[in-house]
């Protein structure tokens, strides 16, 4: 049978918009078969899923994005299958709740030295859950008429040295794959050409990391080219990885992004869920 799988998404568990039945809901109308719900560093949005995923008789896989550290800069290790109760995935994923805590009450002390005022609360205002991210920050910006779009919010106020923005302090990529692996998942490297690096360095990234047991690599997202999906079907196959697919839908309206709306992959023998 021919399969429609989307293994990268986002709820407002993260910084999503749809609620994870609504997500999962939108995914049974997309007409895909395997889903999984990938929010940033939580797993609280996965039960939720699942109720709706009996009820629409759809499989759903349980995921998680964890920020991670690679050669100082932060990448995102997409884990699939992992066991959500597992006691060392839960207390990773603590760690980084708390440092994000941490870290939002940096960007606000930032941003309010930079002219926003009541940055935290305004900010929280927005968001769904306790979890805040860069994205919620980034609305309220733009929200305060601060800025236009979210490409020139992250670009003036929430990278770098800009006001916002605050050094990643996330668990090592070698950590992050672990967890993921006691927690009985699958460890995957999420939108590889997505980091700003050149070519060179997304190779010793993908060597490093298959090296420490990354088990894929996501060769087909939302935006990619044919170009691209050739280009990463060739380095996943030298780096021994297998190949995902995902499309980081967040349910932005001014996103084009669509659920389970991807590109095929050249080479299906190399999927990641091909002994699932
Ligand atoms: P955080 O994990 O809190 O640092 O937030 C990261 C999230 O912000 C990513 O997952 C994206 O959803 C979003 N993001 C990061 N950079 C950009 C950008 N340049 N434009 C739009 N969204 C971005
Ligand atoms: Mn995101
Ligand atoms: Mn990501
Ligand atoms: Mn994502």
């Amino acid at each position: 049978m021919f399969m429609t799988i989307d293994l990268h998404n986002h709820s407002y568990y993260s910084d999503g918009v749809l609620s994870p039945k609504e997500l999962v809901c939108l995914a049974k109308k997309s007409e895909c078969n395997v889903f999984a719900l990938t929010d940033h560093d939580t797993i609280d949005g996965l039960n939720e899923a699942q109720q709706e995923a009996n009820n629409q008789n759809i499989r759903l896989v349980h995921g998680v994005e964890i920020s991670a550290m690679w050669s100082n800069m932060t990448i995102h290790i997409v884990g699939l299958n992992i066991d959500k109760d597992n006691s060392i995935l839960r207390s990773g994923l603590k760690q980084h709740q708390d440092f994000r805590k941490i870290r939002a009450s940096m960007m606000a002390r930032g941003l309010g030295g930079a002219g926003v005022i009541n940055a935290m609360e305004k900010t929280k205002a927005l968001a769904k859950t306790d979890m805040i991210t860069r994205t919620h920050f980034a609305q309220m910006l733009i929200q305060e008429g601060i800025c236009k779009d979210i490409k020139s919010v992250f670009r003036r106020f929430l990278t770098g040295k800009k006001p916002g923005g605050v050094g990643g302090k996330w668990a090592q990529f070698d950590e992050v794959i672990e967890w993921i692996h006691v927690a009985g998942g699958v460890a995957v490297l999420a939108h590889p050409l997505r980091y700003r690096i050149t070519q060179t360095k997304v190779m010793r990234m993908l060597s490093n990391l298959s090296n420490a047991g990354l088990n894929g690599v996501e060769v087909v997202t939302a935006y990619s080219t044919n170009e691209e999906i050739i280009l990463m079907s060739k380095l996943a196959d030298k780096y021994d990885l297998l190949y995902s697919c995902g499309s980081d839908y967040h349910g932005w309206n001014n996103q084009r992004i669509k659920i389970a709306n991807l590109k095929d992959f050249p080479n299906s023998d190399r999927a990641l869920w091909r002994d699932w």
